[in-house]
């Protein structure tokens, strides 16, 4: 047996998935469908490591598939050219694996506990829309047995170099397998889904579902301790997601209007009931015109709105616009507080885990608004 059942199982899905997403390539884009094959080829490679090498990554699922086959159906005695057959990893531990951003990197570090090493491209006030991959970026990728990225255009600029590496590693977006259904899409992003989900955290959990049945099928040998950790960890997300709620509930109805720098916290507003305005749209690409700015200052003005939020990993220069455009109208805001939007906070904070930096922004936000 080359493959085991989870190993199929997924196989199985994401064969659907593809065929679902290449039919909704004007909608996704062009990263929809690329993440999509990413996903199945990095399976395809994970089911046989030590397989097939192939070079192409569209056809390579069936062609590492087939391969798979005729492995099984030959006689036994190839073991020791396929060493690895079964086990599904057969590399160095702590198995090397390189996440983009730290959310992600979060995520495997909890779930993988002492069997993997991660470390993240992406530090502390990083902005993932506009990040390119450096050439050192490149060597650390290379150097990993696994690589783990955010997805949904995050990471827009780097997605040519992830295809590259998926062709040669095992490539994953922890979004990968989301519902259609949980995802946003609202008509300014353009027929794109919104890809800030780690700010529901009941979304980023299931990423974090993701994780653990990755791993438990990448190196099965371990998948019951990744199951051990991923269930304290699990528990951890919903605990901080009902502590969202209940914080931000406690700010009166009338007040509870968040205004940011981009547009990051679609999902945070959805799910933890709190109005949001942002200046920029999806992306920190777009810049925010006058127009814009002078729209928000009347929003600001009319709905006596007296504080906005600065985001770590975003230019505070519209925001400034913003305060300056209503001083001029007789409005004092002030700024609320920095929250963590796309990046978390330095390594060894409070702010420098996942749940530390949803609960900072919770606090800050509640903290300012109440
Ligand atoms: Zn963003």
């Amino acid at each position: 047996m080359c493959e085991n059942d989870e190993t199929m199982r997924k196989r199985r899905v994401m064969k659907k998935r593809v065929t679902s997403d290449t039919e909704l390539i004007p909608k996704l884009g062009r990263l929809g469908v690329l993440s999509a094959l990413i996903f199945t080829f990095g399976l395809a490679l994970i089911a046989c490591s030590g397989g097939s090498e192939t070079d192409d990554g569209a056809s390579a699922p069936a062609r590492a598939s087939s391969s798979a086959k005729a492995t099984a159906d030959e006689d036994h005695d190839h073991t020791s050219e396929h060493a690895n057959t079964g086990d599904g990893y057969d590399g160095p531990y702590p198995i090397p694996i390189v996440a983009t951003t730290g959310m992600v990197a979060d995520l495997a570090r909890n779930i993988g506990g002492d069997h993997v090493s991660v470390s993240a491209l992406m530090g502390e006030g990083i902005d993932p829309h506009l990040y390119k991959a450096s050439p050192g970026d490149v060597t650390k990728l290379r150097g990993a047995n696994l690589i783990l990225y955010s997805g949904l255009h995050l990471e827009g600029k780097m997605a040519d170099v992830l295809l590259r590496l998926a062709r040669r590693q095992p490539v994953y977006a922890v979004t990968e397998e989301l519902s259609e259904d949980l995802m946003r899409e609202p008509p300014e992003f353009q027929g794109q889904y919104d890809p800030h989900v780690w700010f529901d955290v009941s979304i980023w959990s299931r990423c974090g579902e993701f994780v653990r049945d990755l791993l438990a099928g990448f190196d099965p040998d371990h998948a019951e301790d990744y199951r051990g950790s991923a269930e304290p960890y699990l528990a951890e997300l919903a605990a901080l997601d009902q502590y969202a709620r209940e914080q931000i509930a406690t700010i009166p109805e009338e007040k509870r209007i968040l205004v940011t720098a981009h547009d990051a916290f679609g999902y945070f507003g959805d799910a933890y009931d709190i109005e949001v305005i942002a200046i920029q749209g999806i992306s920190t690409e777009s810049e925010a015109g006058v127009y814009k700015i002078n729209q928000m200052v009347d929003a600001l003005v009319t709905r006596k709105i007296k504080a906005v939020f600065v985001e770590t990993s975003v230019s505070d220069k519209n925001i400034k616009a913003l305060i300056e455009g209503c001083r001029a109208r007789e409005h004092d805001v002030v700024i609320g507080g920095s929250l963590y939007s796309d990046a978390m906070g330095k390594h060894g904070t409070q702010a420098g885990t996942y749940p530390g930096m949803v609960r900072s922004n919770v606090d800050t936000i509640v903290g300012a608004l109440k």
